[in-house]
């Protein structure tokens, strides 16, 4: 079965294709050209719901089935922030150091070298059956020091619960079992395995 991803992050795409590897996954930039999705919801599930939408409406194809991820870290140190504006904490178009440098000065202004925070995703999917949403989290500490290179995003400051290493330095496949991510997308698989059935 194909999933179109209604996003272009490199880093999502490559947990996606990862973890839904039984799937044909294409990243919707490939089918189509539609510049900038506005994601103007107030919460991770209305933007994933936004993002799905627009590229099925744009793809026109009956048979198609969009799936989008919206996610962020909330921080509670923070008052939850920088959450749905996760991508955007540093300024619009701001690149994955920039916010986390972002954060990691937020930190440091309160006098902190670490705070408990967490990811959501929330997984949206849209196809002519109609439309779902699901979501998984992942709970850990923020630190003001990064360590490590792997993951994306703010994952070099990021220690899962459980751990001592932030997910920059842990190896990928542990990220892909215990990760917001993977969680919420253990539910689509559901919803996508129900679509399937009742395709065939
Ligand atoms: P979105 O593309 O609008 O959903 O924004 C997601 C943003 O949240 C990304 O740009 C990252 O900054 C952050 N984010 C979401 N998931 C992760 C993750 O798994 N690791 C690190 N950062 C993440």
């Amino acid at each position: 079965m194909k999933l179109v991803l209604a996003t272009s992050n490199r880093g999502k795409i490559r947990e996606i294709k990862a973890l839904c590897d039984t799937f044909e996954v294409v990243a919707y930039s490939d089918l189509i050209d539609l510049g900038e999705i506005v994601e103007d919801g107030t919460t991770f599930a209305q933007n994933a719901m936004i993002k799905a939408r627009t590229v099925y409406d744009a793809l026109n194809d009956p048979e198609a089935i969009v799936l989008s991820d919206d996610s962020g870290i909330s921080v509670e140190a923070l008052e939850g922030a920088p959450g749905i504006y996760s991508a955007r904490f540093a300024g619009k178009g701001a690149t994955d150091k920039e916010n986390l440098n972002k954060l990691v000065d937020a930190l440091k202004a309160k006098g902190l070298s670490s705070s408990p925070a967490y990811y959501t995703a929330a997984i949206g999917i849209v196809c002519r059956e109609g439309e779902y949403t699901v979501h998984g989290w992942m709970h850990g500490d923020v630190i003001d020091i990064p360590r490590g290179d792997g993951g994306f995003g703010y994952d070099p400051i990021f220690i899962p619960q459980g751990y001592d290493k932030t997910l920059g330095e842990l190896d990928p496949e542990i990220k892909q079992t215990i990760s917001h991510r993977s969680k919420a997308l253990a539910l689509a698989k559901v919803v996508l395995g129900t679509i399937q059935k009742a395709r065939h």
